[in-house]
């Protein structure tokens, strides 16, 4: 989507500290990190949210995850743990409509969110 930020930084025509790259997801460290490590998985492809996500593109989610799970190894916080969360819509506190997985860690995370 042309007005979409995210989308922007698939094409790069956003700059973004990107720490993963493949044919279907890229991931970058978020621009208000709220936990040392804080980076956010994303398809390529536009899909507004978590609830937009149709049965064709189901897959995406294993990939996103599959994504996480190899950058909280690299980052080093999967020992420790981490949290891997997707904001969906008005209430979820989702601000910017392309689907994205939160990979936060290197400290201790509260519970329950705010
Ligand atoms: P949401 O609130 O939609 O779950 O998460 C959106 C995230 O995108 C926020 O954590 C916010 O800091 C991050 N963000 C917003 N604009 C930019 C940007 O231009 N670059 C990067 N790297 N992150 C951004
Ligand atoms: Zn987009």
């Amino acid at each position: 989507m042309s007005d979409c930020l995210f989308c922007k930084i698939v094409s790069g025509e956003v700059p973004a500290d990107k720490v993963h790259e493949d044919d279907r997801v890229i991931a970058f460290r978020d621009i208000n990190p709220q936990a040392p490590t804080h980076v956010l998985v994303i398809p390529r492809d536009h899909i507004m949210s978590a609830d937009a996500v149709t049965a064709e593109q189901m897959s995406i989610w294993s990939h996103l995850l599959e994504v996480a799970q190899q950058i909280a190894r690299a980052e080093e916080i999967a020992a420790w743990g981490y949290r891997m969360v997707t904001n969906v819509g008005r209430d979820g506190g989702q601000t910017v409509d392309h689907l994205h997985l939160h990979l936060l860690g290197g400290r201790a995370l509260a519970w329950p969110p705010g």
